[in-house]
């Protein structure tokens, strides 16, 4: 590899220092305290992105959600306080923003997802606005309670875009919380509630899916598949959806309406030749690596992999992109091995949670030894005390346990 005088090299350059790339980062600190280390990231605030569905219930602020993202940096790691701009992985370098060029021996590829608000005409405008609203928006979850809160009659719509999506259960979290509170009000007769969603099935691992629509029905919403909203006007409170495969569109009044954006990969990924024909960091599904560069890794919302994008699946994939990284740079065989686990903590009532666990695959893969079909008090528990701290404490200080997980075989 030439090395240019100019060029600031580290041999582990961490792109992205969100969930998955500060956990990578501590890991990578801890278990080889020598390697110069840095992380590339513009944002000042790190966000515990899965506490917003709490938040746009009123269980969680969103300030409690949020952390200077300066604090969380490991020690002795250099933060890069800008977006990159560009990959040159035949040069092992990557282009800043401002143009300037930083080397790596290894890197860790993980911006996460891109929420593409503008693909839907007059969303952006009215967002926050107008009772629209959206979980996925850091200054809208607390609109989203804000909203519900002072619906007692009218329509609510939530919507659900095309996946991939990260943690694809959220869209659906927010109508059976908001419907839960409406129900507790007394008001949820007063209120039609309906789930517009691209897709024809409420979610991806079949096994949960029973308990799902009883809960649905439970609250009486009416569920509409393969409807994709396609543009929104906030002044008159319409929202336009396009049943999927035709042109056929359909619009709907809403009094709320809660948006979940299309997501894409990030543009600077797409447009490399880090990505596979779908937009998507390309990496091989076990070992994390790139499919052709093999100094290069990935983990989180930005691979190309068919594991659930949670931040579950980023805390089982960093100890393996950990772990490879070390193996390649000391030029052993790559160890770690990745079985597509994801967990998606199914809020369908204040108190109650559905925690769906899962492989490559959709195996079924629970953590804990009680049929987690069943909404439990546990697992709200677990979603509301435990995992915040899980992450903060754990994760990100790269000590998290591994929790084992058992394999039905069911799917
Ligand atoms: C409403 C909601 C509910 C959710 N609920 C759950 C849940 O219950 N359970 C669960 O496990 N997961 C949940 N998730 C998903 C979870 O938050 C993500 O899967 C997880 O954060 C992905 O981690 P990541 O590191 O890939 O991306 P992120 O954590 O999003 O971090 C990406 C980082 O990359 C940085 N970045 C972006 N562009 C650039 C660039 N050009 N250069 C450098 N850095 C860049 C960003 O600033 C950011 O810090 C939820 C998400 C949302 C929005």
């Amino acid at each position: 590899m030439a090395e240019a005088d100019h060029v600031e090299r580290y041999s582990v350059v961490i792109v992205g220092g969100g969930a998955g790339g500060l956990s990578v980062a501590a890991r990578l600190r801890r278990q080889n305290p020598g390697l110069t280390i840095a992380v590339i990231d513009p944002s000042s605030t790190h966000a515990y992105q899965p506490a917003w569905t709490l938040v746009g219930a009123g269980v969680m602020t969103t300030a409690q959600t949020l952390r200077q993202e300066g604090g969380l940096i490991p020690p002795r790691v250099t933060w890069l306080r800008e977006g990159v701009h560009s990959f040159q992985p035949d040069e092992h370098s990557v282009t800043l923003e401002s143009g300037k060029v930083v080397g790596y021996h290894r890197l860790v590829v993980c911006p996460g997802i891109q929420l593409n608000w503008g693909q839907i005409p007059g969303l952006k405008e009215t967002l926050g606005r107008n009772g629209v609203t959206s979980n996925y928006d850091r200054d809208s979850a607390a609109y989203t309670w804000e909203c519900v809160r002072h619906l007692g009659q009218g329509t609510a719509i939530f919507t659900q875009p095309p996946m991939p999506i990260k943690c694809a259960g959220a869209p659906q979290k927010a109508v059976y919380l908001s419907s839960d509170y409406w129900r507790r009000e007394g008001v949820l007769h007063h209120i039609n509630v309906h789930f517009c969603m691209a897709g024809d099935a409420l979610f991806g691992v079949p096994y949960f899916v029973p308990t799902l629509q009883k809960t649905m029905d439970y609250y009486g919403v009416n569920v509409h598949q393969k409807e994709n909203l396609i543009a929104v006007d906030g002044e008159k409170k319409e929202a336009t959806f396009q049943r999927v495969g035709t042109d056929e569109t359909v619009v709907r009044s809403f009094d709320m309406l809660h948006v979940v954006p299309p997501q894409s990969a990030p543009d600077f990924v797409k447009n490399s030749v880090l990505a596979n024909e779908n937009g998507w960091l390309d990496v091989d599904p076990q070992t994390l690596r790139h499919k052709k560069y093999d100094t290069i890794f990935g983990l989180g919302d930005v691979i190309g992999t068919s594991n659930a994008k949670t931040a579950a699946a980023a805390r089982d994939q960093a100890p393996i992109v950990a772990e490879n990284v070390l193996n390649s740079l000391a030029g052993k065989p790559l160890s770690g091995h990745y079985d597509g686990y994801g967990a998606c903590p199914l809020t369908v009532a204040y108190g109650r949670v559905v925690l769906a666990e899962f492989l490559y695959g959709g195996k079924v893969a629970p953590s804990f030894p009680y049929d987690q079909r069943k909404p439990s008090r546990f697992a709200w528990f677990l979603k509301t005390e435990v995992f915040p701290r899980l992450y903060w404490y754990g994760m990100l200080k790269g000590i998290d346990p591994k929790i084992k997980h058992k394999v039905l075989n069911r799917s």
